[in-house]
């Protein structure tokens, strides 16, 4: 057994990765050292690479990344089960949380574990372990980590998004009171928005309205259950959008639209595109400090409703494996990753990953980590 495992430190804003070492940890009583298989490249992991916001320099030297699926390579001693209860062993493929609410504060004891702002602070590397993230060949589960077997049926390209995208679509969804026969957009049609469309319509939503620019993820979209796409390059202002919208729902516009662009100008566009009464479901932008203008008179004529979201509370990573499972044949889950690279290419993955640069366009989906 090796003594020690590679994994990619952050170097600060526009700095990218470099490759380390560090020790296997023990684990302790309550402690998971887990073997990671795939590691994705989530819209938030490239802000933060980017730095978006100043407040990312923070994170530099840390493991990065926080979306991914391995197998347990060891269990603290107290561990003998999954969240679930049932018999967790060596070997076993699983899907885990990557923040840990404090048990200790006003939300967490009204089981909002959500929304709990301990959270964050409890993400870093430990003092049994610098594995703290994605991009590693191990991860650190620390006491009290949710952590759930995967079933065999759903492949490690499924999985992988399940502690992030699913996760947290499916949270936010169903916080924003999505219900049978809403319409929905969704703004960004990237790793969010993909499985946003999906359980949705799984949700039972009448109409789903996918917009991006990226021709490979509009195609996707479709596949994915959106009754109908808005490319960009044909509708190139936030007005041809909106019309766009209003023309497909009665002039109306949708019962809720979910951002996941993570660009605040999208944020205007989108509250327009909403019908009177509708709620406004806000993921996408996590970079402190960016702004937009809004007209809060619209939300006050219009009845409108805005509904921040991060992370989730546990039940939702067995629902979501549960909805990978009963939905496989139906939607190509397993499509969304569409490169992989090595953890030593680390950089070269964000790279090719990258959007939001003049002159550039993508070709990446959604890319991943293979270690
Ligand atoms: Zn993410
Ligand atoms: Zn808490």
């Amino acid at each position: 057994m090796a003594a020690t495992g590679k994994a990619a430190v952050f170097l600060g804003p526009g700095k990218g990765y470099e490759i380390q070492e560090f020790d296997i940890p023990t684990p302790e009583p309550g402690g998971v050292v887990i073997k990671v298989s795939m590691g994705g490249i989530c819209g938030s992991d490239l802000h933060i690479w980017r730095g978006d916001s100043p407040v990312f320099a923070m994170m530099a030297g840390n493991v990065a990344g926080h979306e991914m699926t391995g197998r347990v390579h060891s269990l603290g001693s107290d561990v003998k089960t999954d969240s679930l209860g049932r018999p967790l062993k060596e070997g076993d493929r699983v899907a885990y949380a990557y923040f840990y609410p404090c048990n200790r504060c006003y939300q967490c004891n009204r089981a909002e574990f959500a929304a709990c702002p301990n959270k964050l602070l409890t993400m870093g590397p430990s003092p049994v372990s610098k594995f703290s993230g994605a991009y590693g060949e191990y991860y650190y589960l620390k006491p009290g980590g949710w952590i759930f077997k995967i079933p065999d049926e759903v492949t490690d390209e499924m999985a992988t998004p399940v502690n992030c995208a699913l996760s947290q679509v499916t949270y936010g969804l169903q916080k924003a009171g999505l219900r049978y026969g809403d319409t929905l957009v969704v703004q960004g049609a990237g790793g969010l928005g993909l499985n946003a469309i999906a359980v949705a319509k799984e949700m039972g939503a009448d109409a789903v309205i996918a917009i991006d620019g990226i021709p490979s993820r509009l195609q996707l979209a479709t596949r994915f259950g959106a009754d109908a796409v808005i490319d960009m390059n044909d509708h190139p202002t936030p007005m041809d959008r909106i019309t766009k919208v209003k023309q497909l729902t009665q002039n109306r516009g949708t019962d809720i639209v979910a951002e996941f662009v993570g660009v605040p100008a999208v944020v205007p566009e989108g509250l327009q595109m909403l019908r009177e009464g509708g709620t406004y479901l806000e993921i996408g932008n996590i970079s402190m400090g960016r702004t937009a203008e809004i007209d809060p008179s619209q939300l006050v004529w219009g009845s409108k409703r805005i509904q921040g979201v991060v992370m989730y509370d546990p039940w939702v990573i067995p629902e979501a494996l549960d909805f990978l499972v009963r939905t496989r044949e139906k939607y190509p889950h397993g499509d969304v990753v569409s490169h992989k690279f090595k953890l030593d290419d680390i950089n070269n993955a964000f790279e090719d990953s990258e959007w939001a640069k003049e002159g550039q366009t993508t070709k990446v989906n959604r890319a991943v980590i293979v270690t």
